[in-house]
């Protein structure tokens, strides 16, 4: 049905041009003193997308620091992983509608569309009805200032222009656009392999068509187990056996041992070893704070 939707050529064009620019890092000359830098840029990104927007942020699994949420808002900035209200309601959404045909992002519409070109072709009145779910996240300042698109581009560009004039172009391709193409594809993958009955595996009877997937576990931050979450979406833990490898509830750990997090909803000891199916109810979906 999304196929017929208003194709967003502006969005498009701005997708393709920043995969284009890490295809391209990738075919010229890696120097080991951007590793460093790219590491720093892959994870700060990374957990801006899974620790902070998506088990932080979108289903309030833990509580943390002010200047963290801050640190991490700028991240996803940084790395244009989408802003803050829309990221949560677009998926707060995809909760309640998981693979029925409202969800946008569902493989029964396609591949491309699950994998990006939702993206692309929202329909009408899906932008507002984000926004009504995020309602939450629009009370914090700056979640509301990088709702404006050239607020939003800024950190981005800071860091962009930073690199190039340091590194040259290659060094700033390296560093920032070859870890933009990994994230983006391994989050984007989330949504769309993980929502395939082709690949993976699933731990719980849930509603929706959702799978564990290990590799996309390891390439985005644990949350490969894709169907775990599903199956208890405001869980501080994606990866529940010990060997589903799970970074971002590592770092949540530490970040608890730490006292930068606390009130971090963790799987009950028997379920870290073992799964057990659980109910799925309406109350997993989202935050209280949901706005239906
Ligand atoms: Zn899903
Ligand atoms: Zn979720």
């Amino acid at each position: 049905m999304f196929k017929h939707e208003k194709f967003n050529l502006l969005i498009f064009i701005v997708l393709v041009v920043l995969q284009l620019l890490g295809v391209i890092g990738l075919l010229t000359r890696f120097q080991l003193s951007y590793l460093p830098i790219m590491l720093t840029l892959f994870l700060w990104g990374g957990l801006s997308t899974t620790l902070y927007l998506h088990r932080y942020l979108t289903h309030r699994g833990f509580e943390m620091r002010e200047w963290l949420k801050f640190l991490l808002a700028n991240g996803s900035a940084v790395m244009l992983a989408g802003d803050p209200v829309t990221w949560v309601g677009d998926h707060r959404f995809h909760h309640l509608k998981s693979d029925t045909e409202e969800d946008i992002h569902s493989p029964l519409h396609g591949f491309p569309y699950a994998h990006m070109m939702w993206l692309i072709r929202k329909p009408d009145g899906f932008r507002e009805r984000s926004k009504r779910y995020a309602a939450d996240v629009r009370k914090i300042w700056y979640c509301r200032l990088f709702e404006r698109s050239w607020i939003y581009v800024l950190p981005h560009l800071v860091v962009a222009i930073t690199l190039w004039l340091t590194l040259g172009v290659v060094g700033m391709l390296w560093c920032l656009y070859v870890p933009m193409l990994i994230m983006y594809n391994m989050t984007w993958a989330v949504n769309s392999i993980c929502h395939m009955p082709q690949f993976g595996y699933r731990s719980f009877d849930t509603s929706d068509q959702s799978r564990n997937n290990f590799w996309i576990g390891i390439g985005a931050f644990g949350e490969g187990y894709h169907n775990n979450h599903h199956a208890q979406p405001r869980c501080a833990a994606h990866g529940l056996r010990w060997w589903e490898f799970d970074v971002t509830r590592y770092v949540i750990w530490v970040f608890e041992k730490f006292g930068l997090a606390w009130n971090v909803v963790w799987p009950k000891e028997s379920r870290a070893t073992e799964p057990q199916p659980i109910e799925t109810s309406p109350a997993n979906v989202a935050t209280s704070t949901l706005v239906a």
